[in-house]
């Protein structure tokens, strides 16, 4: 397994001995797992394996003991060739979507809630939960209740219906907080820390994180490990778009690929909630709060970001690009991707395809390049964000001679 040499201050460099700490002591730095590189991994190694789960990239996830994996069992994700998207966009050939609206609770977060809850299990507390703007929740509830673990959600009260069902439903316990995300996190964070509860993204972050590496892990499978020229990745805490770009990190550490310098990292934020890419227009280097986040992408309507500093530190890192898309953009394009592609996605994916079309519409984005757009949640979760684009259904009597009239 996933053998950990220690917890490495991402500010300071202190390193710590793996266990429960989250936060640098000297600095107040977020940690990082560092792992005992394993050289005889090879692309072989990941290839030849019949695990079809995340946990096939073990060697580098944080879990030492095979037997702590707490798994939904949802296979590597559908990356798919987007032609129809591409030439609606202008003849783009080579643009891939990483479908991950397909896993088992319906979003990305299943990669990072699982490894947390797995890491949970392994240092044996005695509960899980978090802090979410919707999809972490059902994934944080479902892990737990196949870990046997009880479940702690905090979470804006004015979140989607559909998320509060589902996640309640797993058996979570639902703490409805009437304020913002930011509000829910701080009492996730001293409920906690005081209870010894792991929430997964806040004290167990380390961790948490490294799920969502296995998004580069088998995208550059996927694609036979060229390393693609674009990625479009949606940003709420930006926890994602760093853990990605560590994912690529490691992969060229392990000699796998030999280069990653091509590659570009496109930062993508709804208008009413874009802290970091207002920082990154701005040329600043301080992302600035939104107090009250006003968007129809729920789930990346997080104030204060915890990773915000990180995203414009990889923007610079990558020669990056932050971009915003209003709600109507991000309807539209939730409409044209699932027209194009028959991908149905959620408000956050039409925010990544939104910016996608505005880049590609002002020439930021090259014909001939590797594209990969990431879709990181379901639209049977949100429909009521769309519901206003779509007709409304005549209804007829079943009148075969009535209905052919119709629908001529
Ligand atoms: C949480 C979430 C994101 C953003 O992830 P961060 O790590 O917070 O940046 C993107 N898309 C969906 C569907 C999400 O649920
Ligand atoms: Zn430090």
């Amino acid at each position: 397994m996933g053998i950990i040499s220690a917890l490495k201050c991402r500010e300071c460099n202190k390193e710590y001995s793996p266990r429960f700490i989250y936060i640098c002591e000297d600095c107040f730095g977020p940690l990082d797992v560092q792992y005992k590189i394993d050289t005889t991994i090879t692309r072989n190694t990941f290839e030849s394996r019949s695990d079809l789960t995340y946990w096939r990239y073990f060697e580098i996830l944080p879990i030492e003991d095979k037997k702590n994996i707490v798994s939904l069992n949802g296979a590597i994700t559908p990356l798919q060739k987007a032609d129809n998207l591409g030439n609606s966009l202008g003849g783009f050939k080579n643009l891939y979507i990483k479908n991950d609206s397909v896993n088992p609770t319906f979003s990305f977060k299943d990669r990072p809630a699982g490894v947390a809850v797995s890491k949970a299990k392994e240092m044996n507390l005695s509960a899980v939960g978090c802090a979410s703007t919707g999809n972490l929740a059902s994934a944080t509830a479902a892990h737990a209740a196949k870990a046997n673990l009880p479940c702690y959600i905090f979470a804006p009260s004015d979140i989607e219906d559909v998320k509060i069902a589902q996640a309640l439903s797993y058996g979570g316990k639902f703490v409805a907080v009437d304020g913002t995300y930011d509000d829910a996190n701080r009492i996730a964070s001293v409920i906690g820390d005081s209870n010894g509860y792991g929430i997964v993204n806040i004290n167990m972050r380390p961790y948490y994180v490294e799920g969502s590496k296995t998004l580069a892990f088998e995208v550059l499978e996927q694609l036979n490990w060229i390393v693609p020229d674009v990625l479009v990745i949606p940003v709420g805490s930006g926890a994602m778009l760093n853990a990605i770009c560590k994912g690529f990190e490691e992969i060229m550490n392990l000699g796998l690929i030999s280069d990653i310098s091509n590659l570009r990292i496109i930062a993508a934020q709804p208008n009413g909630c874009a802290p970091i890419v207002d920082a990154y227009k701005n040329r600043s280097n301080e992302v600035i709060p939104v107090e009250k986040p006003d968007t129809v992408a729920k789930s990346l309507a997080i104030g204060d970001p915890g990773d915000g500093l990180y995203v414009l530190k990889r923007l610079r890192q990558f020669n990056g690009i932050g971009e915003k898309v209003t709600d109507s953009e991000i309807k539209n394009a939730i409409l044209l991707l699932a027209k194009s592609e028959g991908i149905f996605t959620e408000p956050a994916g039409g925010v990544a395809v939104g910016v996608l079309k505005k880049l590609i519409e002002e020439n930021k984005i090259d014909k001939d390049e590797n594209i990969v757009c990431y879709v990181t949640g379901n639209g049977l979760k949100t429909t009521e964000s769309i519901t206003d684009l779509l007709p409304t259904p005549s209804s007829v009597k079943p009148d075969i001679r009535l209905v052919s009239a119709m629908i001529r």
